[in-house]
């Protein structure tokens, strides 16, 4: 069923002695900028040297079983074989030629191919390198929607606590302030409404009341679809998504769902909106698209948004431009992407991912530090009421696995790929090192 990257022992990890780090480690190390970082204090990270199916091997011959599928994209695990004949196929042709008057078959493809995915008439594929830009494409666009439609002052976006859009500084603007950065760059960042999801009658009635006040100001409403990912994984229903959907189209207004994180099968459907029944304005994409290889996002409009930009008048374009927008190389690992969607059984795997972790995890449920333990698809997550990061980061390694605690939860969003027994490793890793005093 699984290519043969997935014969990768399952069996004991290795363990080989301490090696001194290789040279390119102790040279180049203190030249990277690392994310999220303190340089002064973090620990220095792990020399990666190969990755192979949910393992990644260290400078020093230890494999760990992955848990986090870097930055949730590896849904195919790593080194799968048809994402590596098919990206290496189009190397030979052409890496990349840019969209500027030019159009290649792995966009176009590609393009067509969410375009008849994605629900309603979600069609029109506007690609970039990454989900804030995907973010702020869509930012742009649904402002500049209202300029063509001849409407001024809608510049405004309705957002959520616990939302997370990317860390660039339009994006910032719409994170949630207090796990976001708002604090540290205010004068830089522009001020939108961060406000509740409307997840019963009051909050309902407050964003009702919101829309109302403020929609000569509202550009759209932005929102991650049944899952808040880096603010927190929390998290809500497809109840939350028909209100939105409902008080979008009372008040005029356009609805965004950033799907950079729930995209491709990760809660359980191929898109959170699809298990929603839910329709919006725009979606964005990234993260999995390419199946964990190489940089690719996408804005993707209905018909309604992609019409006011059709016109005669120039200015009326869409302004916007990536340099590597629609790159050759990464449209062609989202449709061999797209291929492993069709051909390999993704969504039961994640099925399976699901029961498995709510088993694996319901041990944590017990512990003095357990607030909560939740699984929705392929995540799974252990939130704590006191967290000591450094010290999970440095046990979970010691216990042979990658996991990455961040604000106060523990959480896992394996490959869709990974085998049993390796996931069996990942949660009892959690249940061991959470069971420590
Ligand atoms: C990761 C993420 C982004 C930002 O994507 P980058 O590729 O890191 O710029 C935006 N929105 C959501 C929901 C994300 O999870």
């Amino acid at each position: 069923m699984h290519g043969p990257h997935d014969a990768a022992p399952t069996g004991e990890l290795r363990h080989a002695g301490s090696a001194d780090p290789p040279s390119w480690f102790t040279r180049g190390r203190d030249r990277v900028w690392l994310p999220y970082a303190q340089m002064k204090t973090a620990p220095p990270p792990l020399p990666v040297v190969a990755t192979n199916g949910s393992r990644i091997r260290l400078a020093d011959g230890r494999e760990l079983v992955d848990g986090v599928a870097s930055w949730w994209t590896a849904c195919h695990g790593y080194n799968h074989p048809h994402m590596r004949i098919e990206i290496a196929r189009q190397l030979e042709t052409m890496p990349h030629v840019m969209l500027g008057g030019l159009l290649h078959e792995p966009a176009a493809r590609l393009a067509e191919r969410l375009a008849a995915l994605l629900p309603g008439d979600l069609g029109r594929v506007f690609f970039s390198d990454s989900g804030s830009v995907a973010v702020e494409v869509a930012m742009k666009m649904a402002v500049q929607y209202w300029i063509n439609n001849g409407v001024r002052g809608r510049t405004k976006f309705v957002a959520f606590r616990g939302g997370y859009h990317g860390d660039t500084t339009a994006t910032m603007a719409v994170c949630d302030p207090d796990e976001g950065m708002h604090r540290l760059f205010k004068g830089l960042l522009p001020e939108h409404l961060i406000t509740d999801l409307p997840r019963d009658e009051a909050t309902t009635a407050a964003l009702d009341r919101l829309l109302g006040e403020r929609a000569d100001a509202i550009a759209g409403i932005l929102v991650e679809p049944l899952v808040q990912g880096a603010g927190g994984m929390l998290f809500h229903d497809a109840a939350v998504l028909r209100r939105l959907r409902a008080l979008a189209d009372r008040h005029g207004t356009l609805l965004i769902f950033d799907e950079v994180f729930t995209g491709f099968g990760r809660t359980g459907s191929m898109f959170a909106c699809d298990a929603a029944g839910v329709v919006p304005d725009i979606v964005t994409l990234g993260k999995a698209l390419s199946g964990g290889t190489l940089p690719l996002a996408a804005t993707v409009a209905s018909e309604r948004v992609f019409r006011a930009f059709w016109s005669d008048d120039p200015m009326q374009a869409l302004m916007h431009g990536p340099t590597f927008m629609g790159n050759a190389l990464a449209c062609a690992a989202a449709n061999a992407s797209l291929d492993l969607f069709e051909r390999e059984p993704r969504l039961d795997q994640v099925k399976a991912i699901e029961t498995q972790m709510t088993a694996g995890l319901a041990p944590c449920r017990g512990l003095p530090n357990v607030v909560d333990v939740r699984v929705r698809g392929a995540i799974g997550v252990v939130e704590l009421s006191t967290i000591d990061i450094p010290r999970l980061k440095a046990r979970f390694v010691a216990e042979g696995v990658y996991v990455r605690p961040f604000g106060r939860i523990v959480y896992l969003t394996p490959a869709f790929t990974i085998g049993a027994e390796d996931l069996a490793r990942l949660t009892g890793a959690i249940v061991t090192v959470l069971s420590e005093p």
